[in-house]
């Protein structure tokens, strides 16, 4: 009997329960007991729908108040010295107290490191490592939990990240040269404590997630995996399945197969073509959980192709060894998507959240046993007929624009020096030139007015005078403070990606789509199911009603093509970079709109470049090209002397710094005030030939940096750069920040560049 199979589910709820219950917590609005309260609801609830679905394996320890890999630290007894743990936590709970101090810092203690998951957008909390680091089992959450369970009528299979994805996600902290994976002999001792316990409660599978097998791995990784594996596999009583996901297993195949473990998990969504050889690797005695129903995307699973795939692993270890499940975690899925109302109808039937998905797992689980729920196939199969040729979908204009595309259409007039000569005449822009990011300040003057007019209680005319006067004062402001290339503020917009999107034919906005980003942080990205085009200009407006304002120059500004789909659900019929294509094609449009309604610079922001590098730098130069190609694309056609600008923040340059030039952005603005300049080495390294504008103001904290610190910045950058291809900016948008810092710093920085400009 093939057993239906979960890896996770979303513990957000469907109404953001679990971001509401953790805020009031913070704030002092509701009590411990309450929160406790929240949790275990939100779990209850959870089993309640996977059971009720018909799931046979269901997860538990997938629930955290904040992230799951802060929570392993916390059961691990991993905690930062600097939290003075355990002595400062007498009695307190490990998984609200603790955790919650680690996330977010004390008084005397800073937060710990925050970064992506691998390549998506959820966040987890860095473990750290020094030479005086131990584990013991110092929590007691995963038990708890599958009690809880077990009270409620069901043996779960408790999960958690497994130890060789732990010590490779963690960072030493201490400046010490020591060998984190060293560290596998005093971490595995505790995670067979922990699989006797849960053996010993009644437990009979414990997942364990290894997604770094779809990573390139080292030896030492390997090592850890190979020790820790035969460890557990000594454990009686339980058996262990180790997970792979979001990715192909490729040379760690052989690896993966030969693990002592009862059972393995594959990701059949985006390693689909390894399903078959896995299944004829695989020793008599281990089960393959296939998992073919995508954890990471919103579309309906094609039902008959799944069970194709199915097949051909049956057809090799038969139906009493098989699980089917979700390719990753739900964790990465919106809910529920019964309870949206904003959305397409049609569209709608092509969709499925991870209650659906549910749904899904279960038909196929069933299917691949000869029980095929007849009525849901059919529904499925019309749902993918009218998806693959809707109008909706397919627009023959966009697809024949995007065909025709030439290597020529990548490229500007003329190369950037003489592009710069033209600029120059035509800018007449100091040295040392000022500009910012883009947003202003969103008071909340300025967000109800937005949501208002949303909500239709604030007439356009009302509204578009409101926007006008927010633009007067922006404009008045930075000519006062006496800054050389202007911004409108963005005041119109909620979002960098939302605002272009809800303009974009093929984009659309779900009303309860929310995913966990990190902690209480949410995000609900649009879903990209359609050829995507402009119908009308999407900022032209703005922009030129602030150029009417100013003699100065003012940027037009938008959102680049990779970070439009990259914070987005994308469409999986056809190849990403054909999306991402189309998107740049719709922005050249608005590009040159804007230009022929007098904006002399256009910034296009891609704030999301790196972070759709691929997980495997096999694959990196596939993406690099036509990610750098898309953004040719978008500025391409403008004349020589309008001035291209890009932004992207947070991001690491090493790695793409190649691609970085080749965007051939005539200036780049980048953060880099915290690393000191840091940053910039990539670039000087590489002698990046365009302009650069190296951010001298963290945006990110309230303080307000002095002039002479900006200063000694751009010192520092003079040093490496040419001077006369420097710019002075912050180093990111001001939108998140109070006026009461923001107008002082920015005086200080515009004083800043005045000096260096005086001193040459
Ligand atoms: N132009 C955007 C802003 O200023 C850029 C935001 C970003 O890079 N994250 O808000
Ligand atoms: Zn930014």
């Amino acid at each position: 009997m093939t057993i239906s199979h979960n890896l996770g589910f979303p513990r957000i709820g469907e109404r953001r329960e679990l971001k509401k219950a953790t805020e009031a917590y913070w704030k002092g609005d509701l009590d411990y007991a309450g929160l406790e309260a929240t949790g275990a609801e939100l779990r209850r609830a959870n089993w309640d729908k996977q059971k009720k679905a018909g799931i046979d394996l269901i997860p538990s320890n997938d629930f955290s108040f904040y992230d799951q890999v802060l929570g392993l630290s916390c059961l691990l007894g991993n905690v930062p010295e600097r939290f003075g743990w355990p002595s400062h936590y007498d009695g307190q709970n490990m998984n609200i107290d603790v955790a919650f101090d680690m996330a977010r810092g004390t008084d005397g203690a800073i937060a710990c490191e925050m970064t992506k998951w691998f390549d998506t957008n959820y966040h987890y909390l860095v473990p750290e490592f020094t030479t005086q680091t131990t584990f013991t089992l110092a929590g007691s959450k995963i038990f708890d939990e599958f009690r809880e369970a077990k009270e409620q009528g069901i043996i779960t299979k408790p999960v958690m990240v497994g130890p060789a994805t732990y010590l490779s996600l963690g960072k030493i902290t201490d400046g010490s040269d020591m060998d984190k994976f060293a560290l596998a002999d005093a971490l595995i001792p505790v995670y067979v404590e922990i699989a006797e316990k849960l053996a010993a409660e009644g437990a009979q599978w414990l997942q364990l997630d290894e997604p770094i097998f779809s990573l390139d791995l080292d030896n030492a990784q390997r090592t850890v995996i190979r020790k820790a594996y035969s460890a557990l596999a000594q454990v009686k009583g339980i058996k262990i399945l180790v997970a792979n996901y979001f990715g192909e297993l490729r040379d760690n195949l052989e690896l993966f197969t030969s693990l002592p473990v009862a059972g393995l998990h594959i990701d059949a969504v985006r390693g689909v073509k390894e399903a078959e050889t896995v299944a004829t690797r695989l020793d008599d005695q281990k089960w393959l959980s296939v998992g073919i129903v995508d954890g990471r995307n919103v579309w309906k699973t094609d039902l008959t192709r799944a069970l194709t795939t199915l097949e051909t692993v049956t057809g090799e270890i038969g139906t009493g060894r098989l699980m089917v499940g979700p390719s990753c975690s739900l964790l990465h899925s919106p809910v529920a998507l019964r309870s949206e109302t904003r959305l397409d109808e049609q569209l709608m039937n092509w969709l499925a959240f991870a209650e659906e998905k549910l749904d899904e797992i279960v038909f196929l689980a069933h299917a691949v046993d000869g029980k095929v729920d007849k009525a849901m196939q059919q529904a499925n199969q019309a749902a993918m007929e009218d998806r693959a040729h809707s109008t909706l979908i397919h627009d023959e204009a966009v697809k024949k624009r995007a065909a025709a595309v030439t290597e020529a259409d990548y490229d500007r007039p003329a190369k950037y020096p003489e592009r710069a000569k033209q600029q120059r005449a035509k800018l007449k822009l100091p040295a040392f030139p000022t500009t910012t990011i883009g947003s202003f300040p969103q008071t909340q003057d300025v967000r109800k007015a937005r949501a208002a007019h949303k909500k239709g209680s604030m007439s356009d005319a009302d509204y578009d005078a409101f926007i006008e006067k927010q633009i007067d004062d922006a404009v008045a402001m930075q000519e006062d403070m006496g800054f050389d290339m202007l911004v409108h503020g963005e005041f119109e917009r909620n979002d960098m990606v939302e605002y272009f999107g809800e303009q974009l034919s093929g984009y659309a906005f779900t009303k309860l789509g929310w995913v966990q980003s990190y902690g209480s942080r949410y995000v609900k990205p649009p879903i990209i199911f359609g050829d995507v085009s402009r119908p009308s200009p999407m900022t032209v407006k703005w922009s030129k009603y602030a150029q009417s304002k100013t003699e100065k120059p003012m940027k037009g500004m938008l959102t680049g093509p990779v970070t439009m789909v990259q914070w987005a659900f994308v469409r999986d019929d056809q190849p990403r970079s054909e999306t991402v294509k189309q998107v740049a094609l719709a922005i050249q449009d608005e590009v040159l709109d804007l230009e022929a309604a007098g904006l002399a610079a256009i910034q296009i922001d891609e704030a999301a470049f790196r972070e759709g590098l691929p997980l495997r730098r096999n694959d990196w130069k596939a993406y690099l090209d036509w990610a750098t190609q898309s953004f040719r694309l978008t500025a391409s056609k403008v004349k020589n002397d309008t001035q291209v600008h890009t932004h992207m923040c947070y991001s690491e340059f090493n790695d793409i710094i190649e691609a970085i030039a080749a965007m051939d952005a005539d200036c780049i603005s980048i953060e880099t005030s915290r690393s000191q300049m840091e940053l910039l080495d990539a670039f000087v390294q590489f002698d990046y030939p365009n302009e650069i504008g190296p951010g001298v103001y963290d945006i990110h904290s309230p303080r307000v940096p002095a002039k002479q610190e900006m200063i000694d910045l751009l010192k520092k950058a003079t040093e490496v750069l040419p001077p006369e291809r420097i710019w002075v900016n912050p180093d990111c948008g001001l939108k998140t920040r109070g006026w009461a810092e923001v107008e002082p710093a920015l005086r200080h920085m515009v004083d800043a560049a005045r000096e260096l400009r005086a001193a040459k």
